[in-house]
């Protein structure tokens, strides 16, 4: 891949990290919970506040036009059917045409003039009303804005009932008088004519149909106005609609969001228990939940969970595959340094029957020394953890161990590993003091919780192995002195054989057997004469190398095999053998007793080809030993085997 097209890649990459970052900071992804709950309620009520609001304002507002428009108009018609009422009336008091009546001297002529005067002032003041609202410009009239201008019709209007009261009032009885002055006309001036009483009837008729005809107009007028208001609510019905639009889409968006938010990732970790449950559990199947809120800890949490199962799992699996205790324990010691980071430890193998114990892992390489008194090795009683059964911690109470070799800043947690009842290991966990009260750090803590989770886990492992070699170990080593018996000989011998001819080396075969044994027993008694082998054993243990192999031949027959010896070597260590056994004291009750040895030697390869043969010489240099006095080492010689004596 070109440079060039990983450098567009990565910039992709970011680009879209980016744009992931911003969607969590939009869609609120880390809040806490409790927050986003907050806030989906403060948004809804937001939401609902401003729908109401938006729809008080909206609804005032038409009811406030509503109601100034009918204030504005209900005047007009109030005074207009009052004019045409007092028209009719004045209608009905003056008489018929075709009665002949002096009107002028008729004591009814001032009524009708009050009459008329009355008509005149209603109509003046719906003047002067009028020209205050050109100047008084309401809301409505802003809205409106027809109502503003000077209206044509009542302009009309006005001009056409002038013209028809003054022309009543004329044919009344003369006298012209304006409408706006309504002055009386003097009295008598002038006779009315009877002929002029037709006219009279023919404009109150005028006047009324007028008056019918602007009320009329004022109706339309007002319908008018009412489909205009309806028009101009549309506009504010359109925003509700849309507010509600918006808010309806906000909340199913919410609602989704809270549906990926929390149903999707709950889901995925209920499905992923429950295949759990089943064992058929996918590792590779995590919950990818990367929020930084309750469900992405959640999902993280049941991550690490599910991974430290499935890695204890594996690790059970490949312990159980494992040969040999020793590699348990190694593994269990890597987990312990590489998984959890503690690199001080150390892991302790009981041994129940012989009340010790040893360190078995790590090796103690390059002088390093235990962090234990050494007399525990000998006897397994003194280690607390061992005697107990318990953990052990010294970062509970301060040493509570008095075989803890004691550090500045280091304290230890011993855990006993119980196998068949009994205490079968000590694992040893060694972490600086770092705190005032000397306890343990969290950290720590928490590492030693992983640990032991561990060894709870490899528990029944090491005890399926233990017992596995305790029965090994059964057939292969005399119980009494621990040492190998014939059974391992013949079970080993080829590989010794070969490990041996491979390097070219030399194996020195020492047959030794205690003088005058029989004697112990018969003195002593079997008890005395037991002890008297156990002792036997050890000081041919301690003879010898850690890599050489002694083994209990016979009765109080020992055979012991000096792996890579130098032509000659044998030779010493026998003398070495038969000094220290010389000079050993066994202290029985009141008295000592001394025992003296007898050595035969022979060596493989250099004195026969048979591996059993060289045994067999090496009897024969015991027997010689015996022969020549006993408490000796005698070299086989060729010259002394005569088959036939054997
Ligand atoms: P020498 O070898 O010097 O010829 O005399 P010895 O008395 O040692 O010879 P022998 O081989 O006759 O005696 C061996 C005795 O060892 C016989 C037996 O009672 C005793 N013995 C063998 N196995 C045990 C054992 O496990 N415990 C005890 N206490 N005695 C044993
Ligand atoms: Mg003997
Ligand atoms: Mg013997």
């Amino acid at each position: 891949m070109s440079e060039q097209n990983t450098g567009k890649i990565s910039a992709a990459v970011h680009k879209t990290g980016l744009l992931r970052h911003f969607i969590k900071i939009l869609m609120f992804v880390d809040l806490p919970i409790r927050q986003k709950f907050l806030l989906f309620a403060l948004s809804t009520f937001f939401w609902f506040c401003t729908i109401s609001a938006v729809a008080i304002i909206f609804f005032s507002t038409i009811h406030y036009q509503y109601y100034q428009i009918s204030e504005y108009i209900s005047p007009y018609r109030q005074a207009i059917d009052s004019v045409i009422i007092k028209l009719e009336t004045l209608n009905r008091n003056i008489p018929p045409k075709n009665e002949s009546v002096n009107i002028g001297g008729s004591a009814d002529f001032p009524v009708f003039r009050k009459q008329l005067d009355a008509i005149r002032l209603t109509l003046t003041e719906l003047s002067l009303r009028q020209t205050k609202m050109q100047s008084d410009r309401t809301i409505v009239e802003l809205i409106l804005q027809n109502m503003a201008k000077p209206n044509p019709e009542w302009l009309v209007y006005m001009q056409g009932m002038s013209a028809l009261i003054d022309q009543i009032e004329k044919s009344l009885g003369g006298g012209s008088h304006k409408l706006q002055k309504s002055e009386p006309s003097p009295k008598g001036s002038s006779e009315p004519q009877n002929a002029a009483l037709s006219d009279v009837h023919t404009q109150i008729a005028g006047a009324i149909a007028l008056s019918n005809r602007y009320l009329e107009q004022l109706s339309s007028g007002y319908t008018a106005l009412n489909s205009q208001i309806y028009s101009n609510i549309k506009s504010p019905v359109h925003t509700i609609i849309g507010l509600l639009i918006t808010a309806t889409i906000l909340l199913v968006l919410f609602t989704y969001w809270i549906i990926v938010a929390f149903y999707t990732p709950i889901k995925t970790i209920i499905n992923q228990i429950e295949s759990l449950s089943t064992g058929d559990f996918d590792i590779a199947k995590k919950v990818s939940i990367d929020s930084m809120d309750e469900i992405g800890e959640l999902s993280h949490n049941f991550n690490s969970l599910t991974e430290s199962l499935y890695s204890m799992t594996i690790f059970k699996k490949v312990i159980e595959e494992d040969t040999s205790l020793a590699d348990v324990y190694r593994r269990l010691g890597r987990v312990f340094s590489d998984k959890f980071g503690i690199e001080q430890y150390m892991i302790y193998e009981v041994n129940t029957s012989l009340k010790a114990m040893s360190a078995a892992y790590p090796p103690l390489i390059g002088g390093m020394k235990l962090h234990c008194h050494d007399d525990i090795l000998t006897d397994c009683t003194l280690c607390r953890a061992v005697k107990t059964g318990h953990n052990i911690s010294s970062f509970r109470f301060e040493s509570i161990c008095r075989y803890f070799n004691s550090e500045d800043g280091v304290g230890h947690y011993c855990v006993p590993m119980m196998l068949g009842g009994h205490t079968g290991g000590v694992v040893q966990f060694r972490f600086a003091i770092t705190r005032d009260d000397s306890s343990l750090s969290t950290e720590d803590a928490s590492r030693l919780y992983k640990a032991e989770t561990y060894i709870d886990q490899s528990l029944s492992v090491l005890e399926a192995k233990r017992l596995m070699k305790t029965l090994q170990d059964s057939a292969l080593i005399d119980p009494m002195t621990g040492l190998y018996n014939r059974r391992f000989l013949q079970e080993h011998t080829q590989q010794i054989i070969s490990a041996v001819l491979r390097r070219s080396k030399q194996v020195g075969l020492l047959v030794c057997d205690i003088d005058y044994f029989k004697q112990v027993n018969d003195t002593h008694g079997h008890d005395v004469g037991d002890q008297m082998l156990k002792e036997t054993s050890t000081i041919l243990k301690n003879a010898v190398r850690e890599t050489d192999l002694v083994i209990r031949f016979g009765g109080e027959e020992f055979l012991v095999l000096l792996l890579d010896i130098e032509p000659g070597g044998a030779m010493d260590v026998a003398e070495k053998i038969r000094r220290k056994m010389e000079s050993f004291k066994l202290r029985t009750g009141d008295t000592i007793l001394q025992k003296t040895i007898s050595i035969g030697i022979s060596e493989f390869p250099a004195d026969t080809d048979g591996f059993w043969q060289a045994i067999k010489y090496a009897d024969v240099a015991l027997y010689q030993a015996k022969e020549t006095g006993r408490n000796r080492v005698v070299r086989f010689l060729p010259e002394m085997w005569k088959q036939d004596g054997f």
